[in-house]
């Protein structure tokens, strides 16, 4: 997949495999077949990371799902529009509305700008993206970047009556939300439940309802991220940035919203009142939902305040006390793939070593196919003890591999199917199965997509089987020349073919049997 096109503005060919994705829509709570509102484009939102600390493997899980599901989309041929935003401001401490702000809070304890802590863990978190092979999204706006249409998005729903102004902030009136629209359509939770589950207001706010949330908030003298407005100096609730980012780049209706499966309530909940409550609800305001769920450690989410949460730093050099050794990113990126995004999925060392056992398999086999003797169709006849090639039936297992990225983006039962490739792979570089020329470009092709596309599985050292045979091919042939400049008795250019190597970090080793090379 040529990524810098998945985006462009041509409209991509949909392969016909697209008519039949399903996908978990957690508003429906329903398989829902997949029909874009303006196909072939996509309108894919994801909730980013707050940037206050560095990323942990929690993080990384759920940003992996909507990249597998981001370069599916992109592969069925959609032209997708995928923005996941930076959340920079409005989200306190506790995940409410009272506390300090997560990153003015940072910024304070080590003495810096807040917009230095947002910086710093910018940069972290795109790092760690890149180490895992995250793709980029083709928008990454941030909350502070878009605070005069936050602006804008309160006083649309006050106009329609359903926020007030207590002092120098704004609130969602939920209560007055609730005579008219359904509060909890996602979550499925009621308002009489949610009410007697909340505690009472405790004279601290100046809310009418405990359910109520803040659209604005009035900073206080010691608040380090304050802007002003209509009703104050102050700041952007949480959940704002969200409802006027997506909208602002994918319309007031778009396709799937995404995020961690912890963020349905209230943050998700509260999006959908917002968007309703600023621009109605003739169109639901999404029409996917679809949430990851989380990387647990025995059985407990993983994450900061539980301090079971690992760095992706310390996950390679094995420094952390829930690591028995060190493991790479892709051995992570393969162990979450294993499972599917919407189950719990539970961090051990023995799952992290049983994956890295099967990414080695898959990638050798991978990496074999280039090399495999093919026999030609019109000539094929196996020789014995060796099976026919009709065994390798590349077709089916194509479809099979869409079937399971169609069912809801089954990757463990993709990694299951690819599993069958591997056999035939191995079979035929033992000699014990036939493989014709076209089987053998199927399958490369086949891995190509689904190994390398949508799993987004690479070599460690950043190639692909491909150009390590590729890599292979051309030592042998400089080897080759240098031997016969050698019997030609042109030592210079033997010298120097061997020297030139050298300053790019190949070493040439004379023996016996030739010459042999390593990369320094
Ligand atoms: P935050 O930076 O806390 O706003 O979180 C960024 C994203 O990571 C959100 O979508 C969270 O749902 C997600 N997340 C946090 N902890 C975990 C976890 N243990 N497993 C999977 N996703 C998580
Ligand atoms: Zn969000």
């Amino acid at each position: 997949m040529d990524n810098s096109n998945s985006n462009s503005s041509a409209p991509a060919a949909l392969s016909p495999y697209a008519d039949n994705l399903l996908i978990q829509n957690n508003l429906s709570r329903s398989k829902d077949r997949f029909k874009p509102l303006n196909s072939p484009y996509v309108g894919l939102y994801v909730c980013g990371p707050t940037v206050y600390s560095n990323v942990h493997l929690g993080n990384v899980r759920t940003f992996l799902t909507f990249d597998v599901i981001y370069r599916y989309l992109c592969q069925l041929g959609y032209n997708v529009r995928y923005v996941r935003n930076i959340t920079d401001v409005g989200h306190l401490v506790g995940d409410a509305d009272e506390g300090e702000d997560k990153i003015g809070k940072m910024a304070r304890l080590q003495n810096l700008e807040p917009m230095e802590i947002v910086q710093r863990y910018t940069n972290d978190f795109h790092d760690v993206m890149r180490m895992f092979n995250i793709l980029p999204p083709s928008i990454e706006p941030t909350a502070t970047g878009h605070i005069i249409e936050q602006i804008e998005m309160i006083e649309a729903i006050m106009k329609n009556g359903f926020a007030y102004q207590a002092g120098g902030s704004v609130y969602f009136d939920v209560r007055k939300y609730a005579e008219q629209h359904d509060y909890g359509t996602l979550s499925g939770r009621k308002i009489d439940d949610l009410r007697s589950a909340t505690r009472d207001l405790d004279g601290q706010s100046d809310k009418r309802d405990p359910l109520d949330f803040a659209l604005w908030k009035e900073a206080n003298e010691t608040h380090l991220m304050r802007w002003p407005s209509p009703w104050s100096i102050g700041f952007p609730g949480w959940h704002l940035e969200c409802s006027v980012m997506s909208t602002k780049y994918l319309g007031k209706s778009f396709d799937i919203h995404g995020g961690g499966m912890d963020l349905k309530f209230p943050h998700h909940e509260c999006e959908i009142a917002q968007n309703v409550g600023a621009y109605g609800d003739e169109t639901p305001p999404v029409g996917y939902w679809v949430h990851g769920n989380m990387l647990t450690v025995n059985g407990r989410k993983m994450s900061k305040s539980e301090g079971n949460g690992f760095t992706p730093d310390e996950l390679i050099s094995g420094n952390h006390k829930l690591l028995e050794r060190g493991y790479s990113p892709m051995t992570v990126r393969f162990f979450m793939l294993q499972g599917h995004y919407a189950g719990t999925l539970d961090f051990s060392n023995a799952a992290l070593q049983a994956a890295e056992k099967g990414l080695t398999r898959l990638m050798a086999a991978w990496s074999a196919i280039e090399g495999l003797a093919a026999i030609d169709v019109a000539t094929a006849t196996a020789a014995p003890g060796v099976a026919a090639a009709g065994e390798i039936d590349v077709e089916s297992l194509r479809n099979r591999c869409y079937a399971a990225m169609n069912d809801d983006f089954n990757t463990p039962i993709l990694i299951a199917t690819l599993y069958d490739g591997v056999k035939w792979i191995n079979s035929a570089k033992d000699g014990r199965l036939a493989i014709t020329v076209e089987q053998k470009s199927g399958l490369a092709d086949l891995f190509n997509t689904f190994a390398k596309d949508v799993m987004g599985l690479s070599f460690e050292d950043g190639s692909t089987g491909a150009d390590d045979d590729r890599t292979d091919g051309l030592m042998a042939l400089i080897c080759d020349m240098r031997a016969s400049a050698k019997s030609d008795k042109n030592w210079a250019m033997a010298d120097e073919i061997r020297d030139q190597l050298a300053a790019i970090g190949v070493q040439i080793k004379d023996g016996k049997d030739g010459a042999t090379w390593t990369f320094d």
